[in-house]
């Protein structure tokens, strides 16, 4: 495998929206749905899921997916189980999604309440897998040798989207609370916050070593904060985590504030949602929530051929269908009018080098996207890069053949995480 040394570049400069100005500070309810769609995990398979439709739920509940009680889901309503289906998602992965039909009004679940308040690992693992911002506890408590790094996410990921800065300039105290909880679960020795200038004043309120990141894309990314931060690099193929970093949002940390103050696990998300003027509003929204019911709450509408993608435009994904639900991570929906959409083609790369000059991991994307095209998962691990690839989506946008190159790395990467799998099992 080459392994290259990190970051070369002539990026576009491409800026986060960062400056949540006060129109943007507030935040719209959407209303309870009727309907509620949980997607679990996808290594869980539909016949060990021990839920059954018909089932009665009320919120907050853990309910557990499988006999060993390991997974778990967060009912985000009170209502009965009406299914639970198989759903063909990004990449062709299948996962199994819980629909819950409301009843109405909450009644909420008392088991945290009763034994999940003290901010032990233990309880982290057991109440938190499902909390809005999607906290990787998993990673975060799990690694050894342990995470002892963690950076508090106060910028979002993804271009247009202002999730975690909305937390950041409004929810200030709760943050302050959360980041106790958060010490106390993690016991890492040193935490830091990004945020961009503009929030550098409130993320000084909490007392946690404060890091002001230039807003352009993509320097928030985990590879690339880990660097610039901490001067270390994550080799090819590896995680923050396993270089003793861990990452969580802004949202996740208040929404722990919100669980040990209220006894009850969060079950709204906030997610900025785009519309085709490309004006950003912030909504509140039950996890679970289809995303037509938020559509109609908010007055847009879509014609045949506008596209609905769910993430920013850098890295997002297009759904088929307005029933897909907002999930724990769903930071942003965004509706794209047809007449503004930019079509992949069906060209071959022309060898202009635009995306390489774009990669801030400096993979040979021209070669990379051949082998891809090719199906050759793992000629392209081994002679490309493409482990290297920190999923910035950069050589899709400077693609003058409009080649979907940042979907092939994303197929490219899963199939070889497939073929991996499927050696090991075999050895
Ligand atoms: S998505 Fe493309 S530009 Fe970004 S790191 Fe991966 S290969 Fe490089
Ligand atoms: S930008 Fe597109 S056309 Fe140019 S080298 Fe890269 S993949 Fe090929």
């Amino acid at each position: 495998m080459i392994k290259r040394p990190f970051f070369g570049l002539a990026r576009p400069s491409l800026k986060h929206p960062v400056v949540v100005n006060r129109e943007q500070d507030s935040v719209e309810e959407i209303p309870l749905p009727q309907k509620v769609t949980l997607f679990l995990s996808p290594h869980i398979k539909i016949d060990d899921i021990i839920l059954r439709a018909g089932d009665k739920v009320i919120t907050g509940q853990r309910l557990k997916l499988t006999g060993d009680g390991k997974d778990y889901l967060i009912s985000t309503a009170t209502g009965t189980i009406t299914g639970i289906s198989e759903y063909t998602g990004y990449l062709g992965q299948t996962c199994q999604a819980v629909s819950i039909e409301a009843a109405g009004d909450d009644q909420w679940d008392d088991e945290f309440n009763e034994r999940g308040k003290t901010t032990s690992p233990e309880n982290a693992l057991e109440f938190f897998n499902y909390l809005p911002g999607n906290p990787d506890f998993q990673s975060l408590l799990s690694f050894q040798p342990p995470v002892n790094t963690i950076i508090i996410n106060g910028i979002d990921k993804d271009l247009l989207i202002a999730t975690n800065q909305l937390v950041f300039k409004t929810e200030t105290e709760s943050l302050i609370e959360g980041i106790e909880h958060l010490k106390k679960i993690t016991r890492a020795s040193s935490l830091f916050i990004t945020v961009p200038s503009d929030l550098t004043a409130e993320a000084e309120k909490t007392g946690v070593p404060v890091h002001a990141v230039n807003p352009v894309y993509p320097n928030i990314l985990p590879e690339i904060i880990t660097k610039n931060i901490l001067g270390r690099a994550v080799p090819p193929g590896k995680r923050c985590e396993e270089m003793g970093v861990g990452f969580i949002n802004a949202e996740a940390v208040v929404s722990l504030t919100r669980a040990f103050a209220e006894g009850k696990i969060p079950v709204d998300k906030i997610v900025t949602v785009i519309n085709k003027d490309y004006i950003p509003v912030n909504i509140r929204a039950r996890i679970g929530t289809p995303v037509k019911d938020i559509l109609k709450a908010l007055n847009i509408e879509t014609e045949h051929g506008d596209q609905i993608v769910l993430g920013g435009p850098m890295t997002g994904t297009a759904i088929y269908s307005e029933d897909m639900p907002v999930s724990p991570d769903t930071d942003a929906i965004m509706v794209l009018d047809k007449k503004r959409i930019v079509l992949g083609s069906g060209s071959h790369c022309i060898n202009c080098g635009e995306c390489v000059r774009a990669c801030p991991a400096r993979v040979p994307v021209n070669m990379l996207v051949r082998l891809l095209e090719n199906g050759l998962y793992e000629e392209a691990a081994e002679q490309y890069d493409l482990l290297s690839c920190i999923e910035c989506g950069l050589c899709s946008y400077v693609c003058v053949a409009r080649i979907p190159v940042f979907h092939y790395i994303m197929l490219g990467k899963y199939e070889f995480s497939r073929i991996q799998s499927a050696e090991e099992s075999n050895a």
